[in-house]
């Protein structure tokens, strides 16, 4: 896909999430909005999958670690031809395939469940030391929040994974300052966290996380670094291209109403 392409599929997927989340009247709009280019770059031009053969065992992984955002995760494997784009309208449904976090055991193509915060880094850690061990020649792509890091859990991950210099583990930080109870940096701020991770002696990277070239190279300096896993510390901002979600925490899980659905089109469809 081209720049121009991956933008906007990026604002189809948030258009999706709007959508899904307006039909089923549940789930989590704002954190998915701010990693909408991640996702995007991630599933439509970095990660060797095959979406046929969802347990192709060379592929790449992509962890979702802040795993309420799963929507927008779906919105775009729905796009890549994972399952059909109407299991987007059973979001959260007990007999549907895709649950309100992810389900490795329900979603084809899911590789870990998540949603319980601060557990994405060690499992990804674990999935790169066994892709490793087995010769297996990929990486793995976990995606954390920013509040998120407020778990513990994230750094002995962080400090395990560069005692076994893992090279193919790439952790992007999706760094909106926004958690669902207020701003990171006045509740148990984080930052500076590129200082924390470049103490734990990860590669670290700092990024417009909105800017699908910036995403693209940061990506391709991480899979360089063979030595050490890589931290990318990608900007965002919660709620993204959609005026009545950006840095409004409100949106942090609530169901847009119809007039909102149609606001949210019109905006998306003249961002790009
Ligand atoms: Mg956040």
């Amino acid at each position: 896909m081209t720049t121009k392409e991956l933008k906007q599929m990026a604002n189809r997927l948030r258009m999706d999430v709007v959508e899904t989340i307006h039909h089923v009247e549940d789930g989590h709009p704002g954190p998915c909005m701010s990693i909408a280019e991640i996702i995007t770059v991630l599933y439509f031009s970095e990660m060797n999958i095959r979406p046929e053969e969802p347990r192709w065992p060379l592929r790449d992984r992509c962890i979702l670690s802040k795993g309420h955002a799963c929507p927008i995760q779906y919105a775009a494997m729905a796009r890549k031809g994972y399952f059909d784009m109407d299991e987007l309208k059973k979001l959260r449904k007990l007999d549907g395939i895709l649950q309100g976090h992810p389900d490795m055991n329900k979603t084809p193509g899911i590789d870990s469940v998540s949603g319980s915060l601060g557990n994405g880094v060690g499992i990804g850690l674990g999935i790169a030391l066994g892709c490793r061990m087995q010769g297996i020649d990929n990486f793995v792509y976990v995606i954390i929040g920013d509040g998120e890091q407020q778990e513990g859990v994230v750094w002995e991950a962080a400090m395990a994974a560069a005692k076994h210099k893992v090279g193919n583990l790439i952790v992007l930080a999706d760094c909106n300052n926004n958690q669902s109870g207020g701003k990171v940096t006045e509740l148990s701020s984080l930052y500076p966290a590129s200082e924390k991770w470049s103490s734990f002696q990860w590669h670290v990277q700092e990024i417009d996380g909105h800017d699908v070239e910036a995403i693209k190279n940061a990506i391709a300096n991480a899979k360089a670094v063979t030595d050490r896993p890589s931290y990318i510390e990608c900007r965002t901002i919660k709620g993204k291209n959609i005026p009545y979600m950006e840095n409004n925490n409100a949106w942090h899980k609530r169901v847009p109403t119809k007039e909102e659905v149609e606001i949210a089109r019109k905006y998306l469809g003249g961002a790009v």
